[in-house]
């Protein structure tokens, strides 16, 4: 067990979900400390992540996760990737996104994508990074309320994100399955996590 720790990211929505995925795990998520926002440069999602963990240690002291999601579209050629926040500009909202995402595969019939979240993990002795991915479809409209981002357009097995319950989500979802390999790489560090 990590006594305390801290998640890399401003983002609500997001914290809500890992909280939830790392109990058991981390005692107490610190959530009232304060960084510089972290220039995201790097060309992965992995090397984002890490840049995110590795500045908010430094800033803090207290182990820290960070993470970062991208939705790879095959019509797209993999766009947005890693720039899926900014898909639709600097300062996009999540509606704005998914408007940009249904205007760009009108008419398509192949809508095969999928949401890929790299997770890093750094304290004083470690630095961990692991990946899950959600193989699924952008749907033709907006369906269900749940969520928050794409949500409402990634189709799995005819259900959006958005249309399955919090749990369904937190079952099978990319950040959920990166967070599952994290927990069974911290498990197995020599301290026990
Ligand atoms: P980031 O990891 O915060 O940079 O996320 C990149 C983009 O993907 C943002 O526009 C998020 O809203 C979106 N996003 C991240 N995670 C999810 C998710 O679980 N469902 C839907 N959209 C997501």
């Amino acid at each position: 067990m990590i006594p305390r720790a801290v998640v890399a990211s401003k983002n609500p929505d997001k914290i809500v979900e890992i909280a939830e995925l790392l109990a058991g795990v981390v005692g107490e998520l610190v959530t009232d400390l304060v960084w510089d926002d972290v220039v995201e440069d790097a060309d992965t999602l992995a090397g984002n992540a890490m840049l995110k963990a590795a500045a908010v240690y430094a800033a803090t002291g207290l182990p820290s996760i960070g993470d970062d999601t991208g939705l790879f579209v095959e019509a797209l050629g993999g766009r947005p990737g890693i720039h899926t926040a900014r898909y639709a500009g600097p300062d996009a909202t999540y509606d704005d996104n998914v408007t940009k995402m249904l205007a760009e595969l009108t008419g398509r019939f192949d809508r095969q994508a999928d949401f890929r979240t790299a997770v890093a993990y750094v304290d004083a002795d470690h630095e961990l990074v692991v990946e899950g991915v959600l193989r699924g479809r952008i749907s033709e409209e907006r369906r269900g309320s749940g969520g928050f981002g794409y949500d409402p357009i990634f189709e799995v097995d005819g259900s959006t994100l958005s249309e399955m319950g919090r749990t369904e989500k937190q079952r099978l979802s990319h950040r959920a399955r990166a967070i599952r390999k994290l927990r069974s790489e911290l498990a197995q560090l020599p301290s026990g996590g």
